[in-house]
């Protein structure tokens, strides 16, 4: 195999930039207002992939100095009391947002809980109020993985007006909120999703492509623009291709994209681990900021 002519965009850098930001913002907004953003994290029942996420964005928003309560419910809490329990952080004045772990256990009902989450507390961007803000562009709580892609590629192009970006996914996490951003910063957006007719050939008019669909290394280097930027968002669990470690049920986490074949043709490919995961929490804590700021009345 020829070296990668893709460079690689590493989300550490930018995240931990990015964290870095929000340490000092904290740290400003602590002495200059007597203000700590505080942020709720709210998780029910133990799905171990919540329980590692939780875990993060807890310890990453104590180390940025904020005030930070984590919420574990066990697995048969109920509808009425996990309700109980965001109308109690809506109305508590350290609470500046709220987050509530997704997915829920079957039995519960996600958009009830999103439906009396207080706008200026949805720090994860969920809720109608967030997602109407920003398909009307105006300013808002936006997703935060959408937001780390955004971010992503601002920093590595610099301006994305004009550009065409594709975008395979249309969930109302990740999809979605990703074409919005991509509309708003001026590029020519296409969203695509599994009944999209002749895919490769959609996917090849990209300048941008971003990949948030959850097969695993669906992408292949024939469906890229050479010196295309792609950003994946998938995570998933996939065997290791070592058949020894495989039989010993020994998984990986690989992305949508075919990485080894992709960064071939592709001009910039964030990895999976390493790219756009890590940049989730790092925005998660600058909607903290944000939201505080904005419950205080001071200008974002
Ligand atoms: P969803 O399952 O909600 O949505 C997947 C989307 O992909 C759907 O719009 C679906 O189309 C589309 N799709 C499925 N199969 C195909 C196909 N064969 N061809 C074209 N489109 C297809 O997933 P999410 O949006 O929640 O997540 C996507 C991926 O991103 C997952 O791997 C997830 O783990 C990861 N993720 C990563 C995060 C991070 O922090 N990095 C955060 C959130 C998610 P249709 O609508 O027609 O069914």
């Amino acid at each position: 195999m020829p070296e990668s002519p893709a460079k690689l965009i590493d989300g550490k850098v930018y995240a931990e930039r990015l964290r870095a930001e929000v340490t000092a913002q904290v740290a400003e907004l602590k002495a200059s207002q007597g203000l700590q953003p505080g942020l709720a994290v709210v998780l029910v029942g133990d799905d171990p992939a919540s329980q590692i996420y939780v875990r993060s964005k807890g310890e990453h928003s104590l180390a940025a100095g904020m005030h930070s309560v984590t919420h574990r419910l066990p697995q048969d809490t109920s509808q009425e009391q996990l309700l109980a329990l965001v109308a109690e952080l809506n109305s508590d004045p350290l609470i500046h947002g709220i987050l509530v772990q997704l997915p829920l256990p079957k039995h519960l009902d996600e958009r009830a809980v999103l439906a009396i989450l207080n706008p200026e507390k949805d720090v994860d961007g969920l809720t109608m109020i967030s997602a109407g803000r920003l398909a009307s562009g105006l300013p808002g709580l936006y997703p935060c993985t959408p937001m780390g892609c955004l971010i992503l590629l601002r920093e590595t192009l610099g301006d994305l007006s004009g550009k065409r970006a594709v975008v395979v996914g249309r969930s109302m996490l990740v999809g979605r909120p990703v074409a919005q951003l991509l509309l708003q910063a001026d590029c020519t957006v296409t969203i695509a999703h599994s009944r999209t007719a002749d895919l490769p050939a959609v996917c090849r008019e990209a300048d941008i492509l971003v990949a948030a669909v959850g097969r695993p290394r669906m992408i292949k280097a024939d469906w890229i623009k050479p010196g295309a930027a792609v950003i994946d968002v998938g995570i998933n669990r996939v065997p290791f291709d070592d058949p020894e470690k495989a039989a010993a049920g020994r998984t990986k986490v690989v992305g949508d994209v075919d990485f080894k074949s992709a960064s071939q043709v592709a001009g910039w490919i964030t990895p999976v681990p390493g790219g756009v995961g890590l940049m989730t929490v790092a925005v998660l804590l600058q909607n903290t900021v944000t939201a505080a700021k904005r419950q205080a009345g001071l200008d974002v």
